[in-house]
């Protein structure tokens, strides 16, 4: 009997430069990830326009910033469910799909029976089981490696959830595997590491990290810890120990990576522009396709837009750019940062134009790190969008940076 949340045996990684073992050198063929890989030679461009007809329309508000889209909506599921990140929207359309009979399976990940942090590949059959899969998990895994086990299977109808580095391996690879359906859904993506680094960051949240159960860097500039006995705590991000952690605590693929927004997804579900709710990015017809499973449970509203995004985004950059290798926020004196903290939620840009934030936040830092540490990369790596995300800020490509200009 094959179980419920099933994880095949997996081959070792093949050793990379810039890699977060999205699961394609584990493959047959490792060397698929010359085509596959975001870090080497991505063509966004080339995907969107196969999957969502179209190319980014820098004409049409925010497709620079968040990919091409048919509509953006802030949502929650009512009630939400037990256990997830936010509302579940993720989990409960894997689970339609399956109780539909829309797919055979729906792969993702599912907490690491030794370490709940620890994200562990799952071929998911039955609806119910996708309960199992809720929440964040920090940390990588090689989800796309799940797809010699669906060949074997002769799997042909199949959803996956996954973050922006995984889709864009599928996306690339996905006409080799002769599927006759794929959902993807996928979530944004940043600042993520190792799960032994993420432990050493609980240890520094709390005097007990063994018992933290939930995290999330919140929309209102606080994360949100939960504890297995039922307390939270919230944290404003400007008092978290970030000068306490090691200098290459996130990874300097999770510094440089170019699609926070999961671009190639059918439909992106994150929480940036939600304002406190989630936020939905319907990309294609199979996007509005699969927001049609969830029915009345689904409560939405248009995303709102308050603020000014330039003046943080050009103070972040001034300080990744000082902060010469290290993280930002350093040098903010100890005793600044309980009034900026008190601040930042009453003045800082909220909704539609916190996630633009996000946005030009991570697209400097992508350029700033390449340019230090990689900079023979920037040419092949860097989309178009993210040069465009930066020319208000006086950030352009130097000749040789760029492969292919305009
Ligand atoms: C490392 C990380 C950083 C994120 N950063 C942002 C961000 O900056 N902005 C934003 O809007 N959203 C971000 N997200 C997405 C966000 O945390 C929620 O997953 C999303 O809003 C969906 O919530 P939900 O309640 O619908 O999900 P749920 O129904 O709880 O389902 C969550 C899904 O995510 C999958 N998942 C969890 N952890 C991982 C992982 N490590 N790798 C692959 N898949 C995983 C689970 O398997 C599950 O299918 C991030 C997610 C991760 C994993
Ligand atoms: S991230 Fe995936 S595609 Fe890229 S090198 Fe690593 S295993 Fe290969
Ligand atoms: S930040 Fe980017 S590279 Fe890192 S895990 Fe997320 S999608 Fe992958």
């Amino acid at each position: 009997m094959i179980e419920p949340l099933f994880t095949p045996a997996f081959r070792p990684a093949e050793p990379r430069g810039l890699c977060t073992d999205c699961g394609v050198s584990r493959m047959a063929d490792a060397k698929a990830c010359g085509r596959a890989c975001q870090f080497i030679q991505p063509d966004y461009p080339r995907f969107e326009a196969a999957l969502h007809g179209r190319t980014r329309d820098d004409q049409k508000a925010d497709e620079t910033h968040f990919g091409v889209f048919r509509r953006m909506v802030r949502a929650r599921l009512a009630p939400a469910r037990d256990g997830a990140q936010w509302t579940g929207i993720a989990t409960t359309l894997g689970e339609k799909l399956l109780a539909a009979g829309l797919v055979e399976a729906v792969l993702t990940v599912a907490p690491d029976p030794e370490d709940r942090w620890k994200p562990k590949p799952v071929i998911v059959t039955r609806a119910q089981d996708m309960a199992g899969c809720r929440g964040m998990r920090m940390g990588y895994s090689p989800l796309i490696a799940l797809m010699e086990e669906v060949a074997a299977r002769g799997l042909k109808r199949i959803a996956l959830i996954g973050i922006p580095c995984q889709v864009y391996a599928l996306r690339a690879l996905e006409a080799e595997f002769g599927l006759e359906k794929l959902y993807v859904i996928g979530t944004p993506c940043s600042d993520n590491t190792t799960t032994e680094n993420f432990h050493d960051f609980l240890k520094l949240l709390d005097p007990e990290p063994d018992t933290i159960s939930y995290l999330e860097f919140r929309a209102d500039f606080r994360v949100e810890l939960r504890f297995d006995d039922g307390r939270q705590r919230l944290i404003p991000f400007l008092s978290l120990p970030i000068s306490k952690l090691p200098r290459d605590f996130f990874p300097l693929t999770c510094r440089t990576c170019v699609d926070y927004t999961n671009a190639l997804s059918d439909l992106t579900v994150g929480y940036m522009g939600g304002e406190g709710e989630q936020w939905l990015i319907v990309r294609n017809e199979r996007g509005e396709a699969l927001l049609e499973l969830l029915g009345d449970a689904l409560v939405t509203s248009e995303p709102g837009s308050k603020g000014k995004r330039a003046p943080h985004v050009a103070a972040f950059i001034k300080n990744v750019e000082l902060a010469a290798g290290g993280l930002p926020l350093r040098s903010m004196p100890d005793w600044v940062r309980p009034l900026v903290s008190f601040l930042q939620p009453r003045i800082g840009p909220k909704g539609l134009e916190f996630a633009r934030t996000r946005l030009e936040m991570k697209a400097a830092e992508t350029v700033i790190h390449l340019r230090r540490e990689e900079p023979a990369k920037l040419k092949n790596m860097v989309p178009t969008h993210v040069w465009k995300l930066l020319a208000a800020y006086g950030i352009m490509p130097a000749p040789g940076e760029q492969k292919d200009p305009g």
